[in-house]
């Protein structure tokens, strides 16, 4: 897309939804920070039900000491890699109370510095919990950034950059948001739905990603069919072949 592009795009996006934000629920910066290191490779649907059982017993980092990392572990047990999860939980309250008089942290580096947070988790708390105009790059806005050009690269961090460089200022707060909801919802990963999509008309993906994807349905099916029909062929023949076996071994049979 050029820029001009980018601009309409940006514009329909806040139209549509102009006040975007997280689905996980949080009340407090902290409580952003422990769903966001959940949510790592899980749903915000599965953090949002651990962490609403979890919040009203511990919901701070002394809380969550407490609690301890076994209580922590049967809390947050239906989320994947949870064992990992408690204990960079745990770690991180720890540094919260040593180094940050028990506050998360707004710098980048101390956020970064904290067990279970990288790169992508700091953008979302930064953005997120302070409002500053960080775009974290997940697997929605990795993609969604790739198909409509808006910010092409080969890794998160080319990606990241390239946004930072491209999406105007007056959008970047939001960003994150609006390209996430985009992916999570229109521009999925398979069969992306570029009818419903407001960037249809300057997205250069545009019904490429549905046309190749039907047609290698349409391929699959195809396939499908000639290898059953091929296997009922092999089968009425390998019947054919036992029935004369059957036949010469019994010639009286008839
Ligand atoms: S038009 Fe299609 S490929 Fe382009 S952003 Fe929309 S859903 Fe994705």
């Amino acid at each position: 897309m050029n820029p001009d592009q980018i601009e309409t795009a940006f514009q329909r996006l806040r139209d549509q939804e102009p006040e975007p934000t997280t689905e996980l629920t949080y009340n407090t910066p902290f409580e952003l920070l422990i769903a966001v290191i959940l949510s790592a490779q899980a749903t915000d649907v599965s953090v949002n039900q651990a962490t609403s059982k979890l919040y009203p017993v511990a919901n701070t980092p002394q809380g969550i000491i407490d609690l301890g990392v076994t209580k922590l572990k049967s809390h947050i047990k239906s989320i994947g890699l949870f064992n990992t999860k408690a204990e960079n939980i745990i770690k991180t309250c720890g540094m919260l109370i040593d180094l940050h008089n028990g506050q998360v942290p707004q710098q980048r580096e101390s956020l970064e510095a904290l067990p279970g947070v990288g790169r992508k988790t700091a953008n979302v708390i930064l953005n997120t919990a302070f409002g500053h105009s960080t775009i974290a790059v997940d697997t929605h806005i990795f993609r969604v950034s790739n198909r409509t050009g808006i910010a092409p690269g080969k890794n998160v961090i080319e990606v990241e950059k390239r946004l930072i460089d491209r999406v105007p200022r007056k959008y970047q707060r939001h960003a994150h948001h609006w390209l996430i909801l985009l992916g999570r919802y229109t521009c999925v990963a398979r069969n992306p739905k570029c009818k419903q999509c407001l960037l249809s008309d300057i997205c250069p993906s545009a019904f490429q990603l549905e046309a190749v994807s039907t047609a290698k349905s349409h391929r699959q099916k195809t396939t499908n069919k000639r290898s059953s029909s091929r296997s009922k062929s092999a089968s009425t023949a390998t019947k054919k072949i036992s029935r004369n076996q059957q036949k010469r071994k019994s010639p009286t049979a008839e």
